[in-house]
This record gives structure tokens, sequence and C-alpha cells, in this order.
């Protein structure tokens, strides 16, 4: 899929600068942190609050240029336009960042319009007025998609009334590394629409964007805001915490049920050696918990705690990136928003 990307769900990805702090559990193992740390002689000099951010190199700045001068022929071959993951080693909304580093952001997001900007944050709580400074809401470039990270229930009730609430045309969830069973449709979105006409009286949700019970549109589902796309993924690298499937299966059969558009992006460094209600195996003799195997298997209920006798049990296996892969009960889902 991707272009001049590993991620799957992108072609390219531009780092405006480089820099960040940690804010949350998704934030536990940030591979940016330690790439930083690489090139920092062993301490991440660009992390942490009151860390310099480091702004990359006017060279690095063009290069979104050259993407938008190859629109044509990238249209041509692949019959969509190019997709720009914005800042996979900071973030777009970090307050320590200079505004004016983000003002110039804007700016060349303006000047690319054939390329569509994906700006994926763990702080969108900050992302309508930092927007908004910029780009009056009237005046919102249609390049923009807005994405919210979020690894869990609390943070999904936390950040997607906030998601909801921002300015752009396509809204999306990173659901990386996903650390719980989330119900979308759980996540109100009442009184964050912007539709002034919107009562704030119903309980539309996040994903449908509706309420039958909605005085406002009849239950049409045509004028709350929603999410339009999901992607999924388990966490790699050094540290990795393993997913149970059946919160990837939650999220793929929720996405699938409201027509919304589904990406399972990895499994991570995990897999499912057992699932003790499908697979009656002697599970006892042949697997331990996190110890005795040098830390290659693990022990995980669907409450995400690794007790035998919680709900849907499973004995998780870490076999690296590669070989867990990226298919779902043997499906590889790659849905992108029209
Ligand atoms: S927000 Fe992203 S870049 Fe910043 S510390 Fe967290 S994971 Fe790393």
């Amino acid at each position: 899929m991707a272009e001049n990307s590993k991620i799957e769900w992108t072609d390219h990805t531009f780092n405006p600068w480089e820099g960040c702090q940690k804010v949350g559990p998704g934030c536990d193992h940030c591979y940016a942190e330690k790439r930083n740390a690489r090139f920092g002689g062993g301490s991440a000099i660009n992390w942490g609050a009151g860390a310099p951010r480091r702004r990359t190199s006017a060279t690095n700045w063009r290069k979104p240029r050259q993407w938008q001068a190859d629109a044509a022929r990238f249209l041509a071959e692949h019959g969509r336009r190019q997709r720009v993951f914005c800042a996979s080693l900071a973030d777009v909304f970090d307050n320590a960042v200079d505004p004016d580093w983000r003002s110039d952001l804007f700016e060349l997001i303006d000047q690319t319009p054939d390329l569509d900007w994906l700006l994926l944050t763990k702080r969108i709580g900050n992302a309508a007025t930092m927007l908004r400074a910029d780009w009056e809401r009237d005046a919102f470039p249609p390049n923009v998609w807005l994405g919210a990270t979020i690894v869990n229930q609390a943070e999904a009730d936390r950040d997607i009334p906030k998601l909801l609430a921002a300015p752009a045309r396509v809204r999306f969830l990173s659901i990386e590394p996903l650390l719980g069973p989330v119900d979308l449709a759980e996540v109100s979105n009442t009184g964050t629409a912007l539709d002034p006409e919107c009562w704030g009286d119903c309980a539309c949700d996040s994903l449908y964007g509706r309420d039958p019970g909605c005085r406002r549109n009849e239950g049409d589902g045509q004028l709350q805001r929603k999410i339009d796309w999901v992607i999924v993924g388990g966490e790699s690298g050094p540290g990795a915490r393993p997913m149970h499937p059946d919160w990837a299966r939650g999220l793929r059969d929720q996405c699938t049920a409201a027509g919304v558009a589904f990406l399972f992006k990895q499994w991570g460094e995990w897999e499912v050696a057992l699932d003790r209600e499908r697979d009656d195996a002697d599970w006892r003799a042949d697997y331990t918990n996190d110890f005795g195997d040098r830390g290659k298997t693990k022990w995980l209920n669907l409450a995400g705690g690794c007790g035998f006798h919680g709900e849907r049990f499973h004995v998780m296996r870490r076999v690296g990136k590669k070989e867990a892969g990226r298919a779902l009960d043997g499906v590889t889902h790659d849905g992108v928003p029209a």
C-alpha cells in the first residue's frame, strides 16, 4: 500500500520536527523516543517537559512539494490521492512546539492541496484551538484528515468527543497499541457536534453518528459527526504488550456493522498460541506465564489481566512482528475511507 513509508496506511511520512513528551500508556514504549536517544548519544535530548524540540531540515521540508508535483502520476497509477502521515517522531499539537513552526506546517498543507495530510495526535484536546488559530472553521482545508490515538475505553471516552468537536473532513482513530476492549458505540458524541441545530439531548454515538430517538435528525443518521476510519494494531518493539484477539475482533465487528472503514495494521510482537475455549489443550503442561520460557509466553484474559480464570483466557506467544503478521482470523483488512 505504501509508496515511501513502511506504515501500512500511508504513502509518505513527514516529520516537521522531532521531540515530544509522554502523555499516556500508549507512549510507554515510544519508538520515537528510543530513536531520539540513539541519535542523541544515549539520551533522548528532545524528549520530556522543557526539552527543546528539533525542527527538521529545509531539505526535509521540501519533500511534500516534490510529492505534490508528483500528484498527477500517482493518481493515474494508483487511482487515488497520496496520503501523508504527519509526525511519526513528534506530535503536531504538542504545546512545547514553537507555534510558528506549526503555522509553517499549516501553510505547507495549504500549498500542497493534492496531498491528503493525516494529522494523528495523542493531544486531540489541543487540536480544535490550534487548528482554528490558523484555519477558520469555514475555510478548513479539505485535504486534512484528523486522527486521535487511543489505546483503551477510558481514552476513547475522553478523547473521541474532542475529535468529533474538531473541524476536519475525515476523522479517524488509531487504536494502537490496543491495550483493552473498546466499545465505540458506547461513546456519545452528543453535545460535541458543531451543528448549531443539535439540541444535545439525544444519545448519538461516535460510530453510527445517530440515535433513532434523536428529535433533530429523526434517526436518519446524517447530522451528527462520527468516526470515518478505525486503524487497529498491537504493539511492537522491546517491552511490547500482547493484544487479546477479541479486542481486535470487537472493533472489526463494530466497524463492519456501522459501515466504517477498518484497517488491521498488525498483531505486533505477539500471536495467539492457545485459545483455551477453542483449542482445549492441556495448556498448563505446555505453557507458562511469563517465566520459564524467557518471557516468550504470556497469559491474557479479556479484561487484560494475566489470570487464567478470567473470561476468554488465551496464551500469547512472542514470535516477532513479522511472523505474527497482519491477518485477523485469516483476513487482511485494509479499509480506508473513500
Ligand atoms: S505522543 Fe507519540 S511521539 Fe509523543 S511520546 Fe507519545 S508515543 Fe511518543
